[in-house]
């Protein structure tokens, strides 16, 4: 293992450096939170983040999820950063926005500056092509317990649509292949 004093230096200079747009991506998460499943916008921020790094985020895993992943510059394990997308309803919150009535009170917001942070770091130093292994970012949909009765809805309206398919079609989509295990390691304010 070689000196990892210059990286750390490097890594806390970009993320100096990048501080108020850091600030003001989660500012904007803040002002614009989204219920569980439905966070659209929240997802199209942390892809497009992502994408202005050179990654491609996947997006609508889960039905809002975002992944990317990023190599670095020798085989090894792979770990991943995870963020939560939806905000929680609570009308009264001074933050909570007008319409919905939700507010980020448990911090995704925070969550998900933190992985484009990584990201950031990762990328603009030489970080990944020194580190071994790989990165994978993770935007998590939906952790909050709520809206039970709107998501119980859309669970029945699923299994319909499966059970309106062929015995074809069903088993293509059980046996479609599984993602490649990974090592995760969350990165989350209340886990
Ligand atoms: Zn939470």
């Amino acid at each position: 293992m070689g000196d990892s004093e210059p990286l750390k230096a490097a890594i806390a200079s970009v993320l100096d450096a990048a501080a108020s747009e850091l600030t003001a991506f989660g500012e904007d998460i803040f002002d614009h939170a989204e219920i569980g499943f439905r966070e659209e916008r929240t997802a199209t921020r942390v892809a497009d983040a992502l994408r202005a790094l050179e990654l491609a985020p996947r997006q609508g895993l889960a039905l809002t999820g975002v992944k990317a992943h990023l190599a670095m510059g020798r085989p090894g394990p792979t770990i991943s950063v995870m963020g939560e997308l939806d905000g929680l309803p609570v009308p009264d919150h001074y933050r909570a926005v007008r319409e919905t009535g939700v507010v980020h009170a448990c911090g995704h917001n925070a969550q998900l500056t933190h992985l484009v942070a990584v990201a950031r770091a990762l990328v603009e130093t030489e970080a990944a092509k020194q580190l071994t292994g790989n990165v994978v970012f993770v935007a998590v949909p939906a952790e909050e317990y709520v809206d039970l009765e709107w998501r119980s809805e859309q669970a029945r309206a699923g299994a319909e649509r499966r059970s309106a398919q062929s015995k074809p079609q069903q088993l293509a989509a059980i046996q479609r292949p599984l993602p490649e295990p990974i090592h995760l390691r969350c990165y989350g304010i209340h886990k």
